[in-house]
This record gives structure tokens, sequence and C-alpha cells, in this order.
């Protein structure tokens, strides 16, 4: 070969997302293609590439090696550096630098690609109807991880040793498999069995996956140990396996998840817009909401709700379930009610007996829980509304290095976080923490954390509620406790996720979170920054008799609003709705026993829901509020919106919800339609909502709790925003509701402490 007449060499530093992707062969086979000299490494905060050749070589390099990335991979930013070449020849991966622990390392698992997805298929391939297909662009990550680096000894992979032939592809740069950790066959990987209900095996690999195929078929419900952890499968077609499956479960209403082999046979059953389309089968694979069709799957997998969670086959055995089954399965975590998932045989089945009638499983242990996260289209873009599979743990850049510490979320759909020095790192979804079993799952999730990503905390931020189990733990940590309010987080949440600095108006609207005045708060305008703020505006408050309850049992907050609104606390409605506790109730109310007073948004919801006969008992969080959100989707635009005037009150504005309440009384009394009178409700909130925004001037404005998961209200929100020429951010990567409250949390954190206030007296600086 005659050499380049003018070689020069450049070192380019990569930082992003490219250990564990597949990045090293992309560079060398493009190195190759190129006939550049020189190598690659990866290093602490990503990787390092030295080339030489000539100049137009070395800009097609640049140039392709972004262009061509590999479908995971991410490149945040390249530095490049031009010296004088060292004229060697031949290109190499070299070994990783030893030393400092990387940072940015630790990656989800991720659904099989169209390459495997291909060779899964194929007879001719010698893992045609391996179970366990994968390569550096697909297949299991943080679910089997044991340790850093990410090496196949430190993954649950280290009992299975490699054959020749998966030996030989691991060590060749040119392979798709190079460096693939999880790499397998049939001739030396994991195998599949199946297990009777009492847990005996009764059958193995071929036979096993049709044993499970013959009895999803004849409507038995069948546990399947997956990536992350077991779901229960049934025919989601078949109206008795479903019911089965809810009365087993305890789980009379809430939605059940389905899983559908490709996307023809999700758009078979509901209706798929491009963005949802490209989420279904994105390497993260999660479960997109969708609108469902008519004729479709049975009512009974989502009763009264238009929408259907669908996710599409992520792992080489769900292909070949669902291939050979031909239709839809329901796809639910392996669980309790709400529990956290099951990931281990003898533990499923033992929680699982009474369940489920049979076991799929297979011996490639799960070192870590994953649930399937949740995402929906909302206002024109994808949000998380639960992280797990393919999104957690969830990395930020910090806006200013610091001393490490973590964060321990709220109650319900908690999530703990970690601060590294350089980084902010949300875990997975976890649960409400009103269980043994989340609580268990919390302290292993912050472990988990602590130690894949080496924290040390220093500090431990907490919600102000010191009854929670998370405050007590928090407490129970030894580092200083900071403590954070609720609705403070909701908003810092929003704002760690869009880089928000300086000033901002904070609408946070959820269920409860505790307040600074002890009251539970819910419907707050704060003006805030990260390290703190001021409540501006908050919605007049209203009783909540029987406290707790009421969240459970919307006819209380009914009765409250009326009361506080000097109404009878129950009309007929509400005494056929109360039954034998009406009387209990108008005492305690006019006793102002055991009836806190609210400002929740989540909560007037739950009281409209039941004004207008749609939810009076929920059975799951956030029931009466959905209903309510599609009863207005189904009235569509135009029909006006109630009157939530905003009122100078004490020392914060007032939402005054009286003349909305009144206004719907009436038109209740005229007789109006139900979906009528939910889309006014929405577009009053929305109007009031604006209104703030305009009395408070911020030309920016965040919007964080769980009710703007009302993708009706969001919308509405930031259209009626927009028009003031306001600029609104709400939650995309991170949920709303309180599984984004530890990212909130660790931001005011860091804010306060980068201001000096002083936390961690005492501490070492
Ligand atoms: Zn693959
Ligand atoms: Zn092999
Ligand atoms: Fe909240």
């Amino acid at each position: 070969m005659v050499a380049a007449l003018r070689t020069t060499r450049w070192r380019l530093r990569v930082r992003g997302l490219v250990q564990g992707v597949g990045f090293r062969p992309h560079v060398y086979r493009l190195a190759r293609a190129l006939d550049l000299a020189g190598s690659v490494r990866n290093t602490a905060d990503g990787a390092t590439i030295e080339v030489e050749g000539g100049a137009e070589s070395l800009a097609a390099f640049h140039r392709r090696l972004l262009a061509e990335l590999p479908p995971v991979a991410r490149i945040d930013t390249v530095a490049v550096d031009s010296m004088p070449a060292a004229g060697v020849s031949g290109f190499r991966i070299e070994p990783s630098q030893g030393g400092k622990r990387p940072e940015a390392c630790v990656l989800p698992d991720l659904a099989t690609c169209p390459a495997c997805l291909a060779e899964l298929f194929d007879p001719a391939d010698r893992r045609y109807r391996y179970p366990f297909i994968n390569c550096t662009h697909c297949g299991p990550r943080l679910s089997i991880i044991s340790g850093l680096p990410y090496d196949r000894a430190n993954t649950t992979m280290a009992g299975f040793r490699m054959c020749a032939d998966c030996a030989r592809e691991y060590a060749d740069p040119a392979d798709r498999r190079f460096h693939a950790q999880p790499n397998a066959c049939p001739e030396c990987g994991p195998q599949l069995a199946f297990l009777d209900a009492g847990g005996r095996s009764v059958a193995a690999r071929e036979a096993a996956l049709a044993e499970a195929v013959a009895r999803l078929a004849a409507g038995d419900i069948v546990a399947v140990k997956g990536l992350g952890g077991f779901h229960l499968m049934a025919d989601a077609g078949g109206g008795a396996a479903v019911e089965r499956l809810r009365r087993r479960k305890h789980r009379p209403r809430k939605p059940l998840a389905v899983m559908a082999a490709d996307l023809p046979m999700a758009e078979a059953v509901c209706r798929v817009s491009p963005d949802e389309a490209a989420l279904l089968c994105s390497p993260q694979a999660p479960i997109v909401l969708l609108a469902r069709r008519g004729g479709g799957l049975p009512e009974a997998l989502a009763p009264g709700n238009p929408n259907l969670g669908v996710m599409l086959a992520y792992t080489p055995l769900h292909h070949l379930l669902l291939k050979a089954l031909g239709r839809p399965l329901v796809a639910t975590s392996g669980n309790l009610s709400d529990e956290p998932i099951c990931a281990e045989e003898t533990e499923a089945v033992a929680r699982l007996a009474g369940i489920a009638d049979g076991f799929l499983v297979h011996d490639r242990p799960i070192q870590r829980p994953v649930d399937d996260s949740v995402v929906q289209i909302a206002a024109g873009r994808p949000m998380l509304l639960r992280g797990g599979r393919g999104y957690a743990p969830l990395g930020l850049t910090r806006p200013e290095p610091g001393s490490p510490g973590v964060a321990v979320g709220a109650f319900l759909k908690d999530t703990v976080a970690v601060a590294t020095r350089a980084h902010w790192v949300l875990g997975p979804h976890i649960g409400d923490l009103d269980s043994v079993k989340a609580r268990d799952a919390f302290r292993r999730t912050l472990a988990d954390l602590e130690a894949l990503y080496g924290v040390v905390p220093r500090w431990v931020a907490r919600d102000r509620h010191p009854d929670y189990p998370s405050s007590t733990a928090a407490e129970a940590l030894g580092p200083p406790a900071i403590l954070v309010q609720h609705h403070h987080a909701h908003v810092a949440a929003v704002m760690a996720e869009h880089g928000l600095h300086g000033e901002v108006l904070g609408v946070a609207w959820d269920g409860v979170g505790l307040g600074d005045d002890g009251a539970p708060w819910g419907g707050e305008f704060l003006r805030a920054t990260r390290a703190g703020y001021r409540r501006v505006a908050a919605v007049r408050p209203f009783s909540m008799p029987g406290g707790d309850r009421a969240a459970r049992e919307p006819w209380r907050c009914a009765a409250g609003l009326r009361f506080a609104a000097g109404l009878e606390p129950l009309d007929a409605r509400g005494r056929e709705a109360a039954g034998a506790a009406a009387a209990t109730l108008v005492r305690m109310l006019e006793r102002g026993v055991n009836s806190p007073v609210t400002t929740s948004v989540g909560r007037l919801f739950d009281a409209v829901a039941s004004l207008l006969g749609l939810c009076h008992r929920s059975s799951f969080e956030g029931e009466a509020a959905m209903a309510l959100q599609f009863q207005a989707e189904r009235a569509g635009a135009g029909h006006g919106a109630y009157r939530f005037p905003l009122q100078a009150g004490e020392r914060v504005a007032v939402l005054d919800w009286e003349p909305g309440l009144a206004a719907l009384l009436a038109d209740r009394e005229a007789g109006a339609g139900v979906p009528v009178m939910a889309a006014r409700f929405h577009g009053g909130l929305a109007d009031a909502l604006a209104a703030v925004a305009r009395s408070e001037g911020l030309p920016r404005v965040v919007l964080g709790g769980g009710c703007f998961q009302n993708r009706h209200l969001l919308r509405l929100a930031v259209e009626r925003l927009g028009r003031d020429g306001v600029h609104a951010f709400w939650p995309a990567q991170v949920p709303a509701n309180d599984g984004g409250i530890a990212l909130g949390q660790l931001a005011v954190a860091c804010a306060q402490n980068a201001q000096g206030v002083d936390h961690v007296s005492g501490g070492a600086g």
C-alpha cells in the first residue's frame, strides 16, 4: 500500500454512552474501511480514539463516526486534537484503562435487535429458535450485572462457559458479538424449563416452550421468566382467562398491559401514530398507552378505559411465544397486587402459587429485578409514566460538581436517586412503600445504586413528611438529612430534567404532599428556583373527611367540597354512595374531626368524578381522575369552561373553585351530558392556571405533579400558556408523579449545598 502523502494523527476524546453498546467495533470497522491506523480504548468517561492517515480519510472518519453510530450509542461531545503522525500501521482495540471507576457505564436492558431476530427465525443459523440470542446491540445488561467493570465475569452469565464458536465471535473485533458479555448459543448457554403449578419441572428446552404455548392457547395463566423478572401471561383475547387473572390477582379494574408480536399485531387492536410506533419499536420497547380499536380486545383488559398499554415482544423468548400463538398476550408484572416484581424461580413459585397454572423459566439468573417502563405521547411528546427497563437508571450531568449524596423520594410510586460528584442518577420504579416487600426493594435499590456508582453519601435528601417510610429510612442512614418540600421537589425535578436555572413559576398539582403549614397541599403555584421558593397561589382549601381514606373514596372528597361551599355535604346521590357511613361523615365534617383541609387538585378531580357519578370508590390510584379525563376527551372541543377565578388571599392568592362548582351542579340539574361537564371542568382549570401565570409574569412555567399525566389537562394548559407567549416545560424522561420526586430532591439539595446552605455542619467540607 502507498502511504498517503501527508499523514496526520488525530486524537478524538468521545464522551457519552459509548461503552457496552458496540462502539469500539464500530470504530474498528470504520478505521479499517478507511485504511486508517491507530487504536481505540474505553476511558473513565467515554472512549479515546487515535487515528492517523490522510486528511480526507480523517474527515470522512469523523463524519461517519457520528452518522453511523450503533443503535443505542450516544455521543455527547467529541474533542479533536491534531498531532504529528507516529507512523504506526494497523488498527487495534486496546484494553480499558483501569483505575478510575467509569461513571457512565451502567446500561439498560435492550430489546432484541433486527439482526438477532432474523437469526432467531433462520433455520440455517446455528442459533435458530434459541431463546437467549443477543449481541452487542441488544439483550440483557442491567438485569445481569453483578459488579463493575461490565465484563462477563461480573454478570450472571459467569457460570456459562462459552463454546469455541461463541468464544471466537466474542474475540473478533469485526464480529457483531465482539465483547457481547451475555453471548451464548444452544451449545453453551441458558436453557428453558417448564414447571407445573407446584414447581416441579415437567419439560425442558423446545418441549418447555411448546408446553407454555399449549397452556396459554388453552386459557391457562402462565408465569414467564423474562429479562428482568416474571410476567403473568394469558391469552389477551380470552375473556375468561382475563377475568380469572383479575380475580386471582385481586385486581378488579386496574388496566392490564398487553404484549404483541410486532407492530402489525399492535395496530390490529389499537390505533398507532408514527410517534407511538417509534416508541414501540425502539430498543427500550416500553409499554405505550394506545387508543384501542372497537371490536379489538376484551373491555375487561382496561374497563372503562379507551386506552390500552401495549408493548412489543422484546426478548427472543417473547418472540418465540408470540409467534407460536399468533395473538396478543396479557403481560402483567408477576407480583401480588402492587408488590415489586418477582425475579427468582423459588420466590415466584411460592408467591405466585394460586395465580399461575404453570411457570416457563430459564437458568440465566436475574441479578436485579427490572419492571417494564410505561410511556405515553402527551402534548405531542413522549412522557415517561413509569421508569424501568430501557429507561432506568437515568443519568443526568450535575450542573456543578459537589459532594455525593442520595435522595429517597416520598411514598407513592417511589424511586430513589444518587448524586455522584459529576452526575445525578435516578433509579427505577420501586412502588408504593406500604408493603414490607416494597420497603425491602427500597433498601436494596438504594444500596445497589450506591454500589454501582460508588457513592458514599455525605447527605441524604428526603421529604418533609416525617412519617413516610422513606423519611424514617433516611434518618437511619447516618449522614445529615436535607428536608425538601414535596411540591418544590416536583418543580425542581422538571427544572433538572430540562436544565433550567433561575426563577420559574412552578405549578405542582398532585394528590397530596406535606405543606409548610402542616396541611396536605396539592394545588400549588410556587415562584421557584432550584434552591428555594415562595408560594404565591393555591387552590382554595376544602375538607377531606376520613383523611387518607378520602384518597380511595372520592365520594368523601365530594362531600368535603360541598361542605366547604356551605352546601349539604351529601345530596341524594352522595347519601347513596356513602351508605352506612353517611351519618358519621356528616358529624366528622361538622366537628372538624379527622377532616384535614387540603388544596389538592387530585382530590378536586376525585370530588368532581364522584359528583358526576363516575367513581365513588377507586380500586387503584388515579382511577377517578382518569375516568373524568376520558369523559372530557370524549366531549371534544368547544364546550367552554367553568370559572375558577383567582382571588387575593391573606398571604397567597386563592384559586376559587366555588363558582365552577355551582355551575357544574346547575348543569347537572339541567341534565347536561357528563362529557360536556368534564370538558368544562378541565377547561376551567387550564384557564385558571394561565391566569396565575399572567399575574406572576414569569416567562417560564414548569408543570409538575401526577395531575399532569392527564394528557387532556396537559394539552389544554400548554395551549393556553403558549397563547400568552409563556414557555411551558413539563416532564418527559422523569415521571410527573412521585416517581420524579427523588430527582427533584437531589436538585434542591445540590443547589442549596452550592449556595452554602449549611446542611452538613460537622462534615469535613
Ligand atoms: Zn442483537
Ligand atoms: Zn456457544
Ligand atoms: Fe406528589
